[in-house]
């Protein structure tokens, strides 16, 4: 009898499914260059996909097991896969916008600048307002700000209102101006400057930072019906370039209920880790409330505090230590005083939220660390929500050097952009001088200390293209190959690192390392597949490669025609 059981067990065995063959799954990919951002196995050739989740990591033969008649199997005929690319720092309706508006990115002189606000200002009803985004006067000649007058000449009817790329500055003409009520006699507001004209004492029409409040408060709001176009347009382009998950830093519950409903109606695909603004009403609601985690099937979190701790290096707004080298009577300025952050850092210890802050300048970097160091030694860890918070500093682009080690002492993730170093390189060295550019953008030096450095492109700042940043960390020059002296390029970043600070590096800033930010079974099915090897290829042609497909959660969200 025993025998016969035997026997009739291996006949069981071989013509029906043994319990321990897997249950079948719906996606497979097979032929792949799969970098997989797991130390444990590196490199694999398939991977299987059940919902969200990714089940098998391995061969094309060890794939073939999770195969039924209903699963979809790609080839990807050697294509490289990555896990799915995050951004961690793009302000999502902000790329949104840019899309809509006046877009003045990309010009070259004041001219064509003038030219392309000239046609614009035509198309409008007199008395409405014209604004734009993204000029940005570097490769102008000379590289001036432009003025009030140079806006009147084509534009005598309307308000403009035209922000620079880096969106700490604009250029108002006089309509705006005079219906902001900025004269003569208007005093620089508290993290703001007006410029003026150096003979007359007139406001030129730039405005800085805080500054720029006087005329924007007064420009009509978006309508909702605006805003929905912004977002879906940011969700479009983010997932067509690779993206699948980005961290928007700074906003309102405004922006979260839009996003909130445009999840609900299936809208909107891409992961969005979103902060909102403080200290001040958002901040509150924040901390009262609680946070939002893991929302929509771990697309929305919001548990993060943005604080704006000074300005930007282009229009001298950063807050330095010493003075500019450019501009000996200015070191910049702060945008937040220590009595409103500081109970606010500790309410957030206490309550678990996180905050990340804006710190340009190596005065404002300081500030930032040394207030952190203070509530976390305020509020010790027992009496923390969450032991180990995470707080981010977002740019951490000039950092004295004695500053440094401080981030991996107090656990402070420096969040960098690629892209600001190598937009930024044709002008920062006359603004700070070349001592001061050891610490610039110092990422080789702040990795050596233990730390980890999620990357983003602080788009609408930058353009927000995973390729361009990912060249820019492993280069260091501009996207056309140049790179001007005192650039540091010891600083730049190994491409495995590069990878980490697009992959699993920001899924750890968000608190998400075991959720994604890598291919690895159990973690969601996020993934960027490119048309070549960046990790191979040589340095310019990364910025030839595109993306082909993006995963989100297993469901193909975008794919690039045949
Ligand atoms: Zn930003």
């Amino acid at each position: 009898m025993k025998s016969f059981f035997a026997v009739l067990g291996l006949f069981l065995f071989a013509s029906t499914p043994t319990p321990q063959r897997p249950a079948i799954v719906d996606l497979v990919f097979i032929n792949g260059n799969i970098y997989t951002v797991n130390e444990r196995q590196p490199h694999a050739q398939a991977l299987a996909v059940r919902g969200d989740r990714i089940v098998y990591v391995g061969s094309n033969e060890g794939v073939k097991i999770y195969q039924g008649r209903k699963t979809r199997v790609i080839d990807l005929h050697g294509a490289t896969v990555l896990p799915g690319m995050t951004d961690a720092h793009y302000h999502f309706i902000g790329v949104g916008q840019r899309e809509m508006n006046l877009n003045l990115e990309g010009i070259t002189t004041l001219e064509d600048f003038l030219a392309k606000v000239k046609a614009r200002v035509d198309q409008a009803r007199p008395g409405e307002w014209v604004t734009g985004r993204g000029w940005i006067e570097t490769f102008w000649q000379p590289p001036v700000f432009p003025t009030r007058w140079d806006l009147d000449k084509i534009a005598p009817n309307n308000p403009v209102f035209l922000t620079r790329a880096d969106g700490h500055g604009a250029v108002a003409n006089s309509a705006a101006l005079k219906i902001g009520g900025v004269t003569k006699d208007t005093k620089d507001p508290f993290g703001g400057q007006v410029l003026r004209d150096k003979q007359s004492g007139e406001p030129n029409g730039m405005l800085l930072d805080a500054a720029q409040g006087f005329v924007s408060q007064h420009i009509p709001e978006r309508g909702d019906a605006d805003t929905e176009q912004a977002i879906i347009l940011a969700n479009k382009r983010s997932i067509e370039l690779g993206w699948t998950q980005v961290q928007d830093p700074g906003g309102s519950y405004r922006d979260i209920e839009f996003y909130k409903k445009l999840y609900g109606e299936g809208k909107l695909k891409i992961r969005v880790y979103k902060a909102v603004y403080g200290p001040g009403p958002e901040a509150q609601r924040l901390l009262s409330e609680g946070p939002i985690i893991e929302a929509f099937g771990n697309r929305l979190n919001v548990r993060a505090i943005k604080v704006v701790s000074d300005g930007a290096l282009g229009s001298r707004g950063a807050a330095l230590l010493a003075p500019y080298s450019d501009a000996p009577d200015s070191k910049g300025f702060l945008r937040v005083k220590e009595e409103e952050l500081l109970p606010m850092l500790k309410a957030a210890l206490r309550k678990g939220i996180q905050v990340e802050t804006h710190a340009i300048g190596d005065y404002a970097n300081r500030f930032v660390l040394d207030e952190y160091e203070k509530a976390l030694n305020a509020v010790p860890p027992a009496q923390r929500k969450i032991r180990e918070p995470r707080w981010r500093d977002e740019h951490s682009q000039i950092i004295n050097p004695a500053d440094i080690p401080r981030f991996a002492k107090l656990g402070i993730i420096p969040s960098m952009q690629p892209s600001h170093a190598i937009g930024d390189l044709h002008f920062v060295p006359s603004r700070i001088g070349l001592e001061r550019t050891k610490g610039a953008y110092a990422w080789q030096s702040l990795m050596k200390t233990g730390v980890i450095i999620p990357g983003g492109s602080d788009a609408p700042v930058e353009r927000g293209e995973p390729m361009i940043e990912f060249y820019a960390a492993v280069a260091r020059k501009d996207i056309r190959g140049f790179s001007g002296e005192g650039w540091h390029p010891e600083e730049k970043a190994t491409r495995e690192q590069a990878l980490k600070m697009f992959t699993i590096w920001p899924a750890y800033a968000a608190f998400e390392e075991n959720l994604r930010g890598s291919i690895q079974v159990g973690k969601l099915a996020d993934l960027t597949v490119l048309s070549a090897d960046i990790m191979k290829i040589p340095e310019m042609d990364i910025l030839k490669t595109h993306c082909v497909m993006t995963v989100i959660g297993g469901e193909i969200v975008w794919e690039a025609r045949q």
